[in-house]
């Protein structure tokens, strides 16, 4: 297997330099030719004052950036459920709904960028859980099949779900073709409606997320057909 970080060592230098720098509470090791940072990381408010702070680790995929890391907290802080966006069998943060992550994230993307975009935002929000007793539930997408229905009515801005279903069918094509009919069930041939938006998420979206979104779908569409 390629390692990234055997093959582009600079890469590797200039993520333990950002880990060190911006993280000191956190080590970067190998174990099994994969990277982790361990340790405590410590998350602050927008005044800079520390609110808590967390055991964890975060195992680094041997892909990397193409893939994000795994985040787990190993200190017993947070309990593992779905409401709490922790993997109850494998401990793992649900950082992000899949089919999200590379509206954030790019091959160009850093260390410190997942850090900012994804580990502190999830560790703050689960301080606000505890603090607010799980009023901040619904600034998270739910878990599971719902939050990804949640995620595609908002970017679409639609209510509909037959057509976020038609979306994504079609976020799992190759090509996007204008001759198609819109997803959005207004008739009219994509390139007369929402063709801009569509390319929009193809070029964000990867299709595998989207296959494996459509899929979980296409179960619940079957049995409440
Ligand atoms: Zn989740
Ligand atoms: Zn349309």
């Amino acid at each position: 297997m390629d390692y990234w970080h055997i093959k582009n060592k600079g890469l590797f230098d200039s993520f333990k330099l950002e880990i060190n720098k911006n993280y000191p509470t956190l080590v970067v090791s190998i174990a099994d030719n994969l990277v982790y940072i361990k340790g405590t990381i410590r998350i602050k408010d927008d005044k800079n004052i520390v609110l808590d702070s967390f055991q964890i680790e975060i195992k680094v995929p041997y892909n990397f950036p193409q893939e994000i890391p795994e985040v787990r907290e190993t200190g017993n802080k947070i309990p593992l459920n779905k409401d709490r966006h922790l993997d109850e069998q494998n401990g793992i943060a649900c950082l992000c709904f899949k089919d999200e992550v590379f509206l954030f994230w790019s091959e160009k993307s850093t260390i410190t960028d997942f850090m900012k975009i994804f580990v502190e935002p999830f560790f703050l929000w689960q301080i606000e859980y505890e603090v607010s007793g799980g009023q901040n539930k619904d600034k998270a997408y739910a878990h599971g099949q719902d939050g990804a229905l949640q995620f595609y009515k908002e970017i679409l801005n639609i209510d509909d779900k037959k057509a976020v279903y038609k979306f994504v069918e079609y976020l799992t094509k190759k090509k996007i073709k204008g001759h198609w009919n819109c997803y959005c069930g207004s008739g009219q041939k994509m390139r007369d409606c929402h063709f801009d938006l569509m390319k929009k998420y193809k070029g964000q979206i990867r299709t595998k997320d989207a296959k494996k979104t459509f899929d979980s779908f296409k179960q619940v569409f079957n049995k409440t057909k």
